[in-house]
């Protein structure tokens, strides 16, 4: 999609921190990060919601929580724990419109979430 933030970020249109890249998925640091880790994973392909998912993207959205793992172990925090979330629609709270898998951590989480 060419107006996708997202999208450009994973193009390299748009610069990133970027800690993770393959064929399928980018992950990069947030640039509004809520916790001392925060990285988000994206598939290359556009999709807008989770309600966008279609059969074709499952080997994608594996994908996406299998580098969250990796990057956890990246940055150091598999160890002491860290979250994965993914937010769906406006009550859901998400903002942008590309599926993105949020991986949290360096400090402890609260539930339940706000
Ligand atoms: O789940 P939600 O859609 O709210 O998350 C979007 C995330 O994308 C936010 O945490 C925001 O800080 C991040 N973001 C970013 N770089 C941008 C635009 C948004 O890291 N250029």
């Amino acid at each position: 999609m060419t107006d996708c933030i997202f999208c450009k970020i994973a193009e390299g249109t748009i610069p990133a921190d970027k800690v993770y890249e393959d064929e399928l998925v980018v992950a990069f640091r947030d640039l509004n990060p809520k916790a001392p880790v925060h990285v988000l994973v994206i598939p290359r392909k556009h999709i807008a919601t989770l309600n966008d998912l279609t059969e074709e993207d499952h080997a994608v959205l594996a994908r996406l929580q299998w580098v969250a793992t990796r990057v956890a172990q990246q940055e150091g925090i598999a160890e002491d724990g860290y979250r994965t979330v993914m937010n769906c629609n406006a009550d859901g709270g998400q903002s942008v419109y590309h599926v993105h898998l949020h991986v949290l951590g360096g400090r402890q989480m609260e539930w339940p979430p706000g």
